[in-house]
């Protein structure tokens, strides 16, 4: 069941995802995304048909959409950080270093995205960021990778409990 509010009642812009990553069937054919350009052949997604090696002429052709845009659609994450009290003068460095990141990780692989940067309303005199993610692991390793460059914060990793993988981070600067 898609969860849309959270526990503290705020209402969320994108729930955990619930669902199963879905593997089209049809190995030998390809698939394209309607929603982005991303292509499905030899088992997985891939930005171009680049490797795909011997290109045959007749191979059958799918649309669907793949599972990073459907849980974008969806509104569904997989990986969520959530970070408070950062500090004034890294808020610039701090956005730019989750944009390359999260580009990065785009580039290696297509299902790999970050769906948003959110500043929770509401807030007190700090300032907080909640970023979504279609993977678990590239969230995990963000967050290690925030905490490693500004040295002062604090992280706590939980999961939501089995099927569903949600990684939730929280990261608190310490100043
Ligand atoms: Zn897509």
């Amino acid at each position: 069941m898609r969860k849309n509010i959270s526990k503290s009642g705020k209402t969320e812009l994108f729930a955990p995802r619930t669902e199963e990553h879905e593997i089209p069937k049809g190995k030998l054919g390809l698939v394209f995304c309607r929603e982005c350009n991303a292509v499905y052949y030899k088992k997985s997604w891939h930005h171009n048909l680049r490797y795909l090696k011997k290109l045959r002429e007749n191979l059958p052709v799918k649309f669907a959409i793949c599972p990073a845009c459907k849980m974008i659609k969806n509104k569904q994450f997989e990986g969520q950080i959530e970070i408070t009290n950062i500090p004034q003068k890294i808020s610039k460095e701090l956005i730019n270093l989750i944009n390359s990141f999260c580009k990065r990780a785009y580039g290696r692989d297509p299902m790999d995205r970050l769906i948003s940067i959110n500043q929770p309303k509401n807030q007190r005199q700090s300032a907080s960021l909640i970023i979504t993610l279609t993977e678990n692991q590239t969230a995990v390793r963000l967050a290690k990778k925030i905490k490693q460059t500004f040295k002062k914060a604090t992280m706590k990793i939980s999961y939501s409990s089995s099927p569903s993988d949600v990684a939730y981070v929280k990261l608190e600067f310490r100043i």
